[in-house]
């Protein structure tokens, strides 16, 4: 039996496989394509800040942003490329969240190079604009070796059945627990409560002459050029979903944008496209992360009825699924989030420390019974 039991080997899933195994426990992880063949295959994998005036979700990618460049610097060094991050405003909204944001961070801010302001086109550089230290991982090889220490099973799960205290797994694989980290894929256990938006996302890693040093995000993310090879990426397509479009995502017309995007920021010459990634990043409804155990909804009902009608119901009375967690939901932030909400999770599972209820599925819960 294994300690711990993993659906989805993109970086929400390695990062728990990475948390458990490295204290010891037997982990199993299973993913129906194979390690980071979802939205984290396809990702840029910049690992930055949120940009905005305020909120939760900004506070919550700030701490996570601080935590991940540590986390991936000790642990994975090779896999993270360092670098300067040149964010510039799209239009005049940016340009204000910015203005408030450099007077606001506690975050070190840094005077981009001039050979950095030269090689803008006019436009972008007459924007307002921030920089500061950041970081781009390898997202392929990032998920595998988080996932070294676990057993790696290439698997569809289709049944999950709680029996005598432990999970049995497509009535093979037995364990005390089990994560689910699906990202915008159907999800296995269906609690109409939990519902997550897939958005269509498209990366080009294109050959060119034109050396970039930095991070440059505009209208898409262009990352630093090595040996010649730098990434252009963005998710930006709310309207296509692989599982329900009737024509196939049209990658020419993808690479086109991208590129025409890229060359509002920076002239990039002699282009040749040389490989494309696609894939479906997944955000919830209130753009929070979601981490922690699953509310079992209809027995909840059953056994709180009307208690559940007040303006802050208890989550402490809800009925959850005993060892059954999920992670999800992390956006555009995936790589900046994952390590973080791992750890959280280890230690909700492991000691039992309390996961804020503002990130865990049981707000979603009690959103949902309200409107019923
Ligand atoms: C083009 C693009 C650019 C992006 N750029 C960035 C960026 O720069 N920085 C950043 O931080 N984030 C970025 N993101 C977002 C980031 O990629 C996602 O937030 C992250 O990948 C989500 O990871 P995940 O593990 O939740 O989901 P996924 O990576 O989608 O993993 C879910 C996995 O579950 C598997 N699965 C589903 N159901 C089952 C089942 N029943 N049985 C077995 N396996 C199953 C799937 O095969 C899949 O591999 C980008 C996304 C895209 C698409």
């Amino acid at each position: 039996m294994y300690d711990i039991a993993i659906v989805g080997a993109g970086i929400n899933g390695a990062s728990v496989a990475y948390e458990f195994a490295s204290v010891n426990k037997k982990v199993v992880i299973f993913d129906m394509q194979g390690v980071a063949s979802g939205g984290s295959g396809a990702a840029g994998a910049f690992i930055s800040p949120k940009f905005s005036k305020a909120g939760e979700l900004k506070e919550l990618i700030h701490d996570a942003f601080v935590y991940s460049m540590e986390f991936y610097e000790k642990n994975f060094p090779k896999l993270l490329t360092k670098a300067q991050l040149l964010h510039i405003a799209k239009d005049e909204i940016d340009s204000e969240i910015l203005k408030y944001y450099k007077v606001h961070t506690t975050l070190e801010l840094k005077t981009p190079s001039d050979e950095v302001l030269n090689s803008l086109t006019p436009h972008a550089k007459a924007q307002e604009h921030i920089s500061l230290d950041a970081g781009v991982v390898n997202a392929q090889a990032m998920c595998k070796a988080m996932c070294e220490n676990a057993r790696f099973v290439n698997e569809k799960i289709e049944s999950l059945e709680y029996d005598d205290g432990m999970w049995v797994i497509n009535e093979t694989y037995s364990a005390k627990n089990v994560v689910l980290a699906t990202g915008a894929y159907e999800q296995i256990i269906k609690e109409p409560y939990i519902k997550l938006r897939g958005v269509w996302g498209h990366r080009i890693d294109i050959k060119t002459t034109t050396e970039n040093p930095y991070s440059v995000h505009q209208n898409v993310s262009i990352s630093p050029s090595s040996d010649g090879v730098l990434a252009i990426g963005a998710t930006h397509n709310v309207h296509y979903h692989p599982q329900t479009a009737t024509e196939s995502y049209d990658l020419n017309e993808g690479r086109a944008e991208l590129l025409e995007k890229a060359s509002r920021t920076i002239n990039l010459e002699d282009v040749e496209v040389i490989k494309d990634y696609t894939g479906l990043r997944s955000g919830s409804f209130d753009y929070m992360p979601i981490v922690g155990s699953l509310v079992m909804s209809g027995e909840t009902i059953m056994a709180s009825g009307n208690r559940l009608r007040v303006k802050k119901p208890n989550v402490e009375e809800f009925s959850y699924y005993p060892n059954l967690y999920m992670i999800n939901g992390n956006g555009g932030y995936g790589f900046v989030l994952a390590p973080y909400l791992a750890k959280m999770l280890k230690e909700y599972i492991l000691s039992g420390k309390k996961i804020s209820d503002r990130v865990s599925p049981a707000r979603f819960f009690a959103r949902w019974v309200k409107k019923r």
